[in-house]
């Protein structure tokens, strides 16, 4: 018995990357909302190499257990199936609330949800960190500024957000969470972080969101026509996801309490960004213009001067070198995708 006990311990030893080890002094228990989505699993690889214990909690509406696997097992590492619209209790250091659907064809899913997780969801969290003294940091995002009169986007500025649109329950969602997170730190002085991220992507994105980055890349990939809706000279700025990941980090350890943006200043108008992907996947699509969506932010470029100055931050990874390695795991999922539809 003995023996077969050793052999099934043997065939199901993880082996884990070598995580940093830190004493109890240092090591943090740190808890991720939404840390099965795309932007949270980085998050996770980042604070795991770094020898903390973390935490995720996901309801996996958009998220994926897949992106976490690799550290199911590790005993520094724990995954709780749990809705933040209902209470949580456990016991953390920090608290990196990213759980909400982030793009407009998953938020207009279900309006109302998205509002419950950015505005329920949010109290929960912070009624956990006023019970446990942690620091929060919210993962707000560019789309308080909605449709922005002023360019670019500097946090001072208060956005121009239609309250009835299709994007209302997303938009007015995260402001009302910054709204929340601010009551909290002036009544009940909880630690609060608040990240105003712009435009992000990277390996692990949805491939089925409808965002501008998956569908291009797909489209090209695919040789298909690739779809612009409007003109094309509406613009974005889009930010490679791990230095997102630095960004958050740093916030979270920085004694700086107002909103940062977070984003990448370099912008580019829509069509160019198509012919940009195009030419990077080397396909023969060509470009098919359609209807514009209603209340589309017409310009979208952050400032960063906060972030360079309070968090010596900024970006480092060019959009050639990020659209490289995204193209190269949309490949890689596509392939897998046609492999388990043979099977
Ligand atoms: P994502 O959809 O990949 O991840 C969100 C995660 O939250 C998913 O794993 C989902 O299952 C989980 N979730 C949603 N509702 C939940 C609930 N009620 N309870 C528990 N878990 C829930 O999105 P992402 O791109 O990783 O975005 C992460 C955060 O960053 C979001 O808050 C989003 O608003 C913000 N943000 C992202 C971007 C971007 O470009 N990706 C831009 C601005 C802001
Ligand atoms: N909450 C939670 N976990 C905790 C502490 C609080 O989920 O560890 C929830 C709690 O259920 C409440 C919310 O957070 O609905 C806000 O908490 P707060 O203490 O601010 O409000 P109160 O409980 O006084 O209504
Ligand atoms: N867009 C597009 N074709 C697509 C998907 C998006 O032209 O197939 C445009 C969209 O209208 C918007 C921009 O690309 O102007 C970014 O859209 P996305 O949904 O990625 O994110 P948003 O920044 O609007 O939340």
């Amino acid at each position: 018995l003995e023996m077969r006990i050793k052999q099934l311990e043997g065939s199901t030893t993880r082996r884990f990357p070598d995580v940093k080890f830190l004493n109890y002094r240092t090591r943090k228990r740190i808890l991720i909302t939404g840390g099965a989505g795309f932007v949270g699993s980085h998050l996770v690889d980042q604070l795991m190499m770094e020898g903390h214990e973390v935490i995720v909690v996901d309801n996996f509406f958009t998220g994926r257990k897949r992106n976490v696997e690799h550290w199911i097992g590790h005993e520094n590492f724990e995954l709780i199936h749990h809705d933040i619209v209902n209470p949580l209790f456990i016991e953390v250091d920090e608290i990196y609330h990213l759980a909400s659907p982030a793009s407009p064809q998953h938020y207009m899913f279900n309006p109302v949800k998205t509002i419950k997780t950015n505005t329920v969801g949010t109290i929960n969290m912070l009624g956990l960190a006023k019970r446990v003294g942690a620091r929060v940091l919210i993962a707000s995002t560019s789309e308080v500024y909605g449709d922005p009169e002023v360019h670019p986007q500097p946090e001072t500025y208060w956005g121009h957000v239609n309250p009835i649109g299709p994007r209302a329950c997303y938009d007015e969602g995260k402001r009302v969470s910054e709204s929340l997170s601010y009551a909290y730190a002036k009544q009940e002085k909880v630690q609060v972080r608040v990240a105003r991220i712009f435009n992000t992507y990277g390996p692990r994105m949805h491939m089925n969101d409808g965002r501008v980055v998956s569908n291009f890349i797909l489209q090209a990939l695919r040789n298909e026509p690739i779809t612009i809706y409007g003109h094309g000279e509406q613009t974005r700025s889009f930010q490679y996801v791990s230095d997102l990941v630095e960004g958050l980090v740093s916030l979270m350890a920085s004694n700086y309490s107002m909103p940062v943006n977070l984003g990448n200043p370099v912008e580019y108008a829509i069509k160019d960004f198509a012919i940009k992907i195009r030419d990077l996947v080397g396909g023969n699509s060509h470009l098919i213009y359609s209807d514009a969506v209603e209340d589309d932010p017409q310009r979208r470029r952050p400032n960063i001067t906060v972030a360079r100055k309070q968090l010596n931050w900024q970006p480092k990874v060019s959009l050639q070198q990020g659209l490289k390695r995204t193209i190269d795991f949309f490949h890689k999922e596509l392939l897998r995708s046609s492999h388990s539809n043979r099977n």
